[in-house]
């Protein structure tokens, strides 16, 4: 891949992994309200639904996201809720398990430290969950995009028609037709019957 287009996809992930803080940020707070309101009411079917409520917000996110920067998505509670699933599990997995083993270095940093930490890991996990919310919301991508690229690629690939060559003017035994493909030992190609002319067919029809 040349350097400008690398350049180009790498910023976009960014921009996704910016994007997509920035949207969860938002339902984060409208979910905080709620998470804590279903967590009073009952509390393990409580969390239960809390959870189901983080992904469906999660996968909501990224589909907008994956939408204006890449591809549209398929839309849906299940897709959504699916799509969050896998985001949230990815992001736990890569991103904040690494965190948890070095807990105790990353304790004992001083506030310098914390904010180049903080600013480091804001940039790594932008591009990150870019590259996770792009593949992930793949799976769900619009059918019609799709299928569109499909077209174009089986549209059928032009016929092969190879160049008449037949100075001696001979025609086809079968058709009649001058666009042949005569070689030096006088066996042919009829282009218009798609077949091949034996050279002891000629004697019959040429004059
Ligand atoms: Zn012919």
């Amino acid at each position: 891949m040349e350097a400008k287009k690398w350049l180009r996809e790498a910023a976009k992930y960014l921009l996704h992994g910016t994007l997509f803080a920035i949207v969860t940020d938002v339902f984060a707070i409208f979910w905080a309200f709620i998470f804590l309101f279903l967590a009073i009411i009952g509390s393990l079917l409580g969390i239960i639904l809390g959870f189901v409520l983080l992904f469906v917000f999660m996968g909501f996110a990224n589909s907008i996201v994956t939408g204006l920067l890449w591809f549209p998505v398929r839309k849906g509670f299940w897709i959504y809720l699916a799509q969050g699933f896998l985001l949230g599990i990815a992001i736990v997995v890569i991103e904040l398990l690494p965190l948890l083993l070095f807990v105790s270095e990353l304790t004992a940093l001083d506030l310098t430290g914390r904010i180049l930490l903080q600013i480091v890991l804001f940039i790594l996990y932008a591009f990150i969950d870019g590259y996770l919310g792009k593949a992930i919301g793949g799976i769900w991508k619009e059918a019609r995009v799709r299928a569109a690229l499909g077209v174009s690629r089986l549209r059928p690939v032009p016929e092969f028609v190879p160049e008449t060559k037949n100075p001696d003017g001979l025609r086809c035994p079968r058709c009649n037709g001058v666009r042949l493909v005569v070689e030096t030992d006088r066996s042919a190609y009829c282009i218009d019957c798609r077949r091949g002319i034996h050279p002891s067919t000629w004697r019959a029809t040429t004059s």
